[in-house]
């Protein structure tokens, strides 16, 4: 890919720090090794991987263990980072970011500001100063740790019980203490899994001594001198605690391009080549609305699909020509020892108007769920054991007709031997691969 002509010494300037900006400098590097590259995070960390701050306040991994770049990154790629550094406003016309550490002058400006976490509206929340935490950011952890090491915690409530929630849970395994996790929907994890899937994860976390309140939710916080005391369920339920963390989930922060005609739906709206309504606003990763497989114009809060959009807004903020085909709803994480990947479609409403291949063995906790529809596969989970999922995300993404091989695929021994030839040529090479 070549640079375009007549544009050199761009400045670019990058707004978050995470893995939609660093993917971003990536991405400006492949083809613009002089441009000028600004980096702002109002964080003071190099750099951390989000999905791993469980492990963290678990006690698994230490603070330096987190980075997912190592700190000579910035050095090598020659950017000028500023930590600690809030970015206020830009000033589209004049094409300047006002941060904290002072104005800066831009050609292409890159948003990668992610998520903030939701916080819901219950009576006394805005009381109580002590003891109630949220869980997206290193310095939430932190926080958690310190009031453990300096109370004595005894219980703790979770509210929500998605990937965040259910990641923070695991956080607290293991540390003697009462834990409990308040769902609002019939089973946890209800974006990504189906009824059996949950149930597994579920039981796993019973065995654990983690409680699961399902179909509730608190209706009121109260606290003493600002201390967390006890929470009202919608049932009427009582529970005494020492620790709230509320994860319900995160929503795109879109807070600097408010009062600019940067457009915005849910999050930023951008096309495929991650360019906003103005040529040289890109934005990237969780705060990013766009179309992603089968056409859905949507925000996926998820690590890959902001590591893959960040890489190519720098390529094409640095004038490149790289599209973003989008991807499925898709999750891959590992629960309490449990490896877990869902994609696409994974609970149908109308389960007749498709065909439904399920394997499970509660024993070893391992589970295959197969979503086919006219000959396609549109959705699956895998759970336990993970290692041909690659193949089905595959199938998926290339649109390949499995009558011949349905009645293999969630077979024990189904691979890439199974799979037409022509098929297995093209996986072969890399490209059916692709997640
Ligand atoms: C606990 C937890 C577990 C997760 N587990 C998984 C998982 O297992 N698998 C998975 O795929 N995904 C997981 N995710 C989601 C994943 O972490 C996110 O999708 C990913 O981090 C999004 O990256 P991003 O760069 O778009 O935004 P973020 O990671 O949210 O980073 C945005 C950065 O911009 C900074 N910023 C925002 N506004 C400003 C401003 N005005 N000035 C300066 N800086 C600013 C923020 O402070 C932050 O540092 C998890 C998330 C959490 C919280």
């Amino acid at each position: 890919m070549k640079k375009e002509k007549g544009l050199k010494n761009r400045k670019y300037v990058i707004v978050g720090n995470s893995i939609a900006g660093v993917s971003c400098i990536e991405g400006i590097r492949e083809i613009d090794s002089d441009g000028e590259i600004y980096v702002f995070s109002d964080e003071e960390y190099f750099n951390y991987s989000r999905p791993l701050i469980s492990y963290y306040l678990e006690g698994r991994l230490k603070e330096n263990q987190l980075n997912f770049k190592e700190i000579d990154f910035y050095k090598k790629n020659r950017i000028n980072l500023f930590l600690k550094t809030k970015c206020e406003k830009i000033d589209l016309d004049r094409k300047i970011l006002y941060t904290t550490s002072g104005n800066f002058e831009f050609n292409y400006i890159f948003l990668g500001t992610g998520g903030k976490p939701i916080l819901p509206k219950i009576e006394g929340i805005e009381n109580t100063e002590k003891g109630t935490f949220t869980f997206t950011k290193l310095n939430d952890a932190k926080k958690l740790k310190k009031y453990f090491e300096e109370k004595e915690i005894k219980k703790v409530v979770i509210l929500g019980g998605g990937l965040i929630g259910l990641k923070c849970a695991e956080g607290f395994l293991g540390k003697g203490i009462s834990l409990t996790v308040i769902e609002l929907s019939d089973k946890i994890l209800p974006n990504t899994f189906d009824s059996l899937a949950s149930e597994i994860i579920e039981n796993k976390l019973k065995e654990n001594n983690c409680e699961i309140i399902k179909e509730n939710t608190i209706e009121k916080i109260i606290s003493k001198n600002g201390i967390l005391k006890e929470i009202v369920l919608k049932d009427g339920k009582k529970i005494s605690l020492d620790v709230l963390v509320i994860a319900i989930g995160v929503f795109p922060n879109t807070d600097l391009i408010e009062g600019t005609k940067v457009e915005k739906n849910k999050g930023i709206i951008v096309d495929e080549y991650m360019r906003t309504n103005f040529p040289f606003v890109f934005a990237g990763g969780d705060v990013a609305e766009t179309y992603e497989f089968e056409g859905i114009k949507t925000v996926i809060p998820i690590w890959p699909r902001a590591s893959k959009q960040g890489k190519i807004a720098g390529i094409n903020m640095a004038g490149g020509d790289k599209k973003y085909e989008g991807m499925f709803i898709m999750n891959s994480v590992d629960f309490i020892g449990i490896s877990t990947i869902s994609f696409g479609i994974t609970n149908p409403k109308n389960e007749k108007d498709y065909e439904i291949l399920k394997k499970v063995d509660y024993e070893k906790r391992i589970y295959r769920k197969i979503v086919i529809k006219e000959n396609r596969i549109v959705g699956a989970i895998f759970l336990g054991d993970i290692e041909r999922a690659g193949i089905i995300c595959g199938l998926i993404r290339n649109k390949v007709d499995i009558h011949l091989i349905k009645k293999f695929l969630i077979d024990d021994k189904f691979g890439l031997l199974i799979l037409p030839e022509s098929y297995r040529k093209h996986i072969v090479k890399g490209e059916g691969i692709e997640v």
